[in-house]
């Protein structure tokens, strides 16, 4: 199982309709509509999927806390 990004749905890799790589990473997404809202903003969906990891969300804009 995998987290899809943008709208956070829970799906499986193997039916994931659409995915995209982005730092090296493999993101998935149930629909068409939100590997199109990743790869406008990818920062802003990966920033939200990795939330909590440093510790910090003070800044929102995923440069600190690595
Ligand atoms: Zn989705």
């Amino acid at each position: 199982m995998v987290i899809d990004p943008v709208c956070k749905m829970e799906i499986e890799e193997s039916t994931a309709v659409a995915t995209s790589e982005y730092n090296g990473k493999k993101y998935y997404f149930c629909a068409k509509g939100c590997k199109i809202a990743f790869d406008k903003n990818p920062d802003k969906y990966v920033a939200g999927t990795e939330k909590g990891k440093g510790g910090c969300g003070c800044c929102g804009g995923g440069n600190c806390g690595e």
